[in-house]
C-alpha cells in the first residue's frame, strides 16, 4: 500500500470508527470467546505475496471486532476506564501520520514543547503548586519505576548507578498494601526486592495513617536498615484507598525521605475542586503520578509525571551521548532523560485537543456525573434481596457481593456472559467481592442504572443453590 492507497483506506477506517461506535451498546462489552479462538483464524504462516488490503480489511472485519473486550463501551464498569475521547482518537490520528520518535528535543520540538504545556496545564487543572514540572510516561508503571530508581539513588548518593548493588546497604521502601502491584514490581525491578517493601498497616479507612508509617521507619532504623522512600496510595486499584496522604508525607520530610504518590486512576478527578480533600497535602509530595489515560479521555498511553525538582530523576536517567546531542543546544530538554526508555511517542497532541475539545469544564461535568451515578447505582444495588455493599463508594468505585464467595463469583460469571454490562472482582479482607467504577466517557445514567437491574434479573434467573447458598 501506498501513501494514496491510505488515503482511501483511512477514509473508509474513519467511517468503520464512526460505525463502530455509533453500535458499541449492541456489543457484549466483554469478548465472549475461549482462549486460542482468534489465534485459530489466523494462518501460521506470513504471506510471501503481497495480498490486497481489500482482503486485509475483509479478515480484519470478520475476526478482529467480535475478538475484542470493548473498552469504549458506555457500560464498561470493569478495572478502570482507558478512555478515548474522540478528539483525543483524532490527534492520535495526526500523530500517527506524522509518526515522529520524540527521543529528543531536537527529533520533534513541537512533541517536546507541547509536553512542557499540557504537563503545566494538566499542574494547574489538578491544583498543584507552580513548581511542579513533568512529563509524559506511557504508562504509571514506568514513572513509579522511575520514581523508585530516583529514590534509591537518593539513598545512595547516586553510587549505584556506577557501582551496582551488591555491597550497598539494604534500602527500605514503604507503602501500603493498598497500593497497585506496579508498585511492587518497580522495587522488584529496581534491585530493591520485594522483602524491603514494607507494607505498612492501613486503619479502617483502608489509609496509611503518619503514625503507622512513622513506627515502621523507627522500627527499621532500630535494626540498622536504612529507609530510602515512601510510596502513597491517592485511589487505591481494589477499592479506591487514600492513604493520609498530608500526614504521610509530613512524616517521611521529618526522616528526610522522598516520596511519591500513585494516583493513576483518581489524579483526573482532582481537576474538580472539591475531591482535593482525599489527597490533602499533596503539594508536599515529591513526585505524583496520574494517568489521563484512564478518566480524563486522552487515550492509552498517556501517564503524567509531576516532579517537585527533575534534577534528581535526570541525574538518576539522563544519559547524552554524542549522537544525541544538540549542538550549541545544551538547555533544551530531552525528555528521554527522564525516563527509562529513550524512545517516546507524541503523547501531548491529544491532551492538547482534549482539554481545548471538552474543556476542563466539560471534563468535570463528566466525573461529577460519574461519581453521582455511581451512589445511584450503589443504592440501587443495596436495595436488591442478598446484596450487601461491601466498600462504599470512592469517587465512583465502590463493591458489593452475596452471601457467600461462592455465590459471587457466580453472579459475575452470569453478569459478564450475558454482556450488557462489564464488572471485575476483588478482595476485601479476604471476601470475593465484584468491583463497580463508573467512568466511560461516554456512559449515560441509564448505562449506569442498567447495573443494578441487570443483577435483578440474574439474580431472579439464577437458582437458589447457586447464588444464595450461604
Ligand atoms: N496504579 C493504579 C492505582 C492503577 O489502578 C494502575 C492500573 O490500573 C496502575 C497504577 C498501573 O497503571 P499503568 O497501566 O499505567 O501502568
Amino acid at each position: 500500500m501506498d501513501h494514496e492507497g491510505l488515503r482511501h483506506w483511512s477514509k473508509r477506517a474513519a467511517d468503520w470508527a464512526a460505525d463502530y461506535h455509533a453500535g458499541l451498546r449492541d456489543r457484549p462489552v466483554r469478548a465472549p470467546l475461549v482462549p486460542g479462538a482468534i489465534a485459530r483464524q489466523l494462518p501460521g504462516v506470513p504471506p510471501d505475496a503481497p495480498e490486497p488490503m481489500e482482503a486485509i480489511w475483509s479478515d480484519f472485519e470478520t475476526i478482529i471486532p467480535g475478538g475484542m473486550t470493548h473498552w469504549q463501551h458506555p457500560r464498561f464498569f470493569a478495572y478502570f476506564p482507558a478512555n478515548a475521547a474522540p478528539a483525543s482518537m483524532l490527534a492520535e490520528q495526526l500523530v500517527n501520520a506524522m509518526a515522529c520518535n520524540a527521543l529528543i528535543w531536537q527529533t520533534s520540538p513541537a512533541a517536546t514543547e507541547v509536553e512542557q504545556v499540557m504537563v503545566d496545564w494538566l499542574r494547574q487543572a489538578v491544583g498543584l503548586p507552580e513548581e511542579f514540572v513533568g512529563t509524559i510516561h506511557d504508562s504509571a508503571t514506568n514513572a513509579t519505576l522511575s520514581a523508585v530508581l530516583t529514590m534509591r539513588e537518593k539513598a545512595l548518593g547516586y553510587r549505584g548507578l556506577e557501582e551496582g548493588l551488591s555491597g550497598a546497604p539494604t534500602l527500605r521502601f514503604y507503602a501500603s498494601a493498598e497500593t497497585h502491584t506496579s508498585v511492587d514490581k518497580a522495587i522488584r525491578v529496581a534491585g530493591i526486592g520485594q522483602r524491603n517493601l514494607v507494607k505498612v498497616a492501613t486503619d479502617k479507612a483502608r489509609a496509611m495513617t503518619g503514625a503507622a508509617l512513622a513506627a515502621a521507619i523507627a522500627a527499621d532504623r532500630a535494626a540498622g536498615l536504612q529507609p530510602a522512600g515512601v510510596i502513597l496510595c491517592a485511589g487505591g486499584t481494589s477499592v479506591g484507598a487514600f492513604d493520609r496522604i498530608g500526614e504521610c508525607i509530613a512524616v517521611a520530610r521529618s526522616e528526610g525521605l522522598p516520596t511519591h504518590v500513585d494516583a493513576a486512576w483518581a489524579g483526573s478527578a482532582m481537576i474538580c475542586p472539591e475531591f482535593r480533600a482525599l489527597w490533602a497535602g499533596i503539594e508536599g509530595a515529591d513526585s505524583v503520578v496520574f494517568n489521563p489515560h484512564k478518566w480524563l479521555g486522552a487515550q492509552f498511553d498517556c501517564s503524567v509525571q509531576l516532579l517537585r525538582d527533575p534534577g534528581a530523576q535526570v541525574r538518576t536517567l539522563g544519559l547524552r551521548p554524542t549522537y544525541l546531542e544538540t549542538a550549541g543546544r545544551e538547555e533544551i530538554v530531552n525528555f528521554n532523560e527522564w525516563t527509562v526508555p529513550l524512545g517516546r511517542r507524541f503523547r501531548a497532541l491529544k491532551l492538547w485537543f482534549v482539554l481545548r475539545a471538552y474543556g476542563l469544564d466539560g471534563l468535570r461535568e463528566r466525573i461529577r456525573n460519574h461519581v453521582a451515578w455511581a451512589q445511584l447505582a450503589r443504592h440501587a444495588l443495596a436495595a436488591l434481596p442478598g446484596v450487601e455493599i461491601v466498600t462504599e463508594p470512592r469517587l465512583s468505585l465502590f463493591s458489593f457481593a452475596l452471601a457467600s464467595d461462592a455465590a459471587t463469583e457466580a453472579l459475575l460469571q452470569r453478569i459478564n456472559d450475558d454482556g450488557r454490562i462489564y464488572l471485575t472482582q476483588t478482595r476485601v479482607d479476604g471476601r470475593f467481592a465484584i468491583r463497580v467504577q463508573v467512568g466511560s466517557f461516554d456512559c449515560s445514567k441509564e448505562d449506569v442504572m442498567l447495573i443494578a437491574s441487570t443483577v435483578q434479573e440474574m439474580l431472579a434467573s439464577c437458582s437458589s443453590e447457586s447464588l444464595s447458598s450461604r
